[in-house]
């Protein structure tokens, strides 16, 4: 039975509330295990919602008040979605994947090393530690890279063997496409493109399997070429936030690389990677007035860069575990206007090798996209008189 649609609301902009209100759950165990923690948004779970699978916040504050509830799911793992007691239709729940059962020779569980995201990325955080995270002052205020270091769910490194051999066996048990690596800023100049590009080599030599990695700019842009040479098929390098005041009160430490230092990285990296194969993800939520996200979008399109526009979800433990999380309509009036100007380059996330902007699971961007391109295949269907 496919799934219904639920209720009259455009899928895009039921995504987004779900994504800043978050949902109950009913059966808390209900899919696949929620992320909390790590590098990136946390605090959440994967649920599919029309064909589109979105990560959805459970433990966080808003989570906690939402008016969303999901009742415990059926034996196939469809729920109810309801709000305020009326039904609004049926969501699922990806399965759990068959890799987590499996570990090492030496004993560390797969799902240490690499976690299934969205439907079927395989993402990583090969090195879990960062030179920004040992201090208040330097520290990204939304991230929690260490706090699953901490809890013991990861391991600090990840060899590039046991990227390889869980890799192998995430293609092989669970179907997985593309695969996202993304690390923790170690000290040098390299800024963790040293142990990307080693780790990809080291999967690329054992499953054919397209590789998205993510770090800040690196001094020096010959990392870009042997990034790639290495198999990186993508790259992301994170603004997380537009303005200057907002960068300095959310990232104080990562804002000492300036936009201008990522712009020029930018500019380097699209002829090695291609145009729409770098990427960034940008924070909807923090402050950044949407024009000035909008604004500074226009400039990455214009230079070939995919800007990833996700709304902001308040992690728990995290210094901005307090702070209000964006209102669906702030979210609307960014990626409505955002898709529009993907569309209209010719950048899209179906185009993307690997990575976040192709998973799209973080943010309702690839759906406003999905919307665009029905209407515009609806107009170009319509008979002529
Ligand atoms: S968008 Fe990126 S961080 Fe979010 S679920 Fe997908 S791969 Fe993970």
């Amino acid at each position: 039975m496919k799934l219904e649609k639920p209720t009259a609301i455009p899928t895009e902009e039921l995504i987004n509330a779900l994504q800043c209100y978050g949902v109950r759950l009913i059966d808390p165990k209900a899919g696949t295990e929620s992320r909390r923690g790590g590098a990136g948004p946390s605090d959440h779970k994967a649920i599919t919602v029309d064909g589109m699978t979105v990560m959805v916040p459970v433990h966080t504050a808003p989570a906690f008040d939402s008016p969303y509830w999901v009742d415990k799911p059926d034996a196939s793992g469809r729920s109810r979605l309801t709000r305020e007691g009326a039904t609004l239709g049926e969501i699922s729940f990806p399965t759990r994947p068959r890799f987590y059962d499996l570990r090492t020779a030496d004993g560390i569980p797969y799902s240490q090393i690499a976690l299934l995201h969205g439907r079927d990325v395989l993402a990583t955080t090969v090195l879990q530690t960062c030179i920004r995270y040992q201090s208040r002052s330097k520290a990204c205020q939304f991230c929690a890279i260490g706090q699953s270091l901490a809890a013991g769910r990861t391991i600090k490194r990840k060899t590039p063997a046991q990227l390889a051999e869980v890799a192998a066996a995430a293609v092989a048990l669970d179907g997985v496409t593309h695969m996202v690596m993304t690390t923790g800023t170690p000290p040098g100049p390299d800024r963790g493109a040293a142990i990307l590009a080693e780790s990809a080599a080291a999967v690329k030599a054992a499953v054919d399997l397209p590789i998205q990695a993510q770090c800040e700019p690196p001094d020096d842009a010959a990392w870009f070429v042997r990034l790639r040479d290495a198999g990186v098929d993508a790259l992301g390098m994170h603004l997380e936030a537009v303005t200057p005041q907002v960068r300095h009160r959310v990232m104080p430490g990562k804002a000492q690389v300036s936009i201008e230092r990522y712009f020029e990285a930018f500019a380097a990296a699209v002829p090695v990677f291609g145009r729409g194969q770098v990427s960034t993800y940008i924070l909807a939520g923090l402050g950044d007035p949407p024009g000035a996200i909008l604004r500074t979008c226009e400039r990455l399109i214009d230079l070939g860069v995919y800007p990833f526009v996700v709304p902001f979800v308040p992690i728990a433990g995290t210094p901005l575990e307090s702070h209000a999380a964006p209102s669906p309509s702030d979210v609307h009036e960014i990626l409505k206007p955002l898709a529009a100007m993907l569309t209209k380059s010719g950048l899209a996330a179906v185009t993307i090798k690997a990575g976040c902007g192709k998973c799209g699971a973080c943010s309702s961007l690839s759906t406003y996209e999905r919307s665009l391109r029905d209407d515009l295949r609806a107009v170009q269907t319509v008979p002529t008189q």
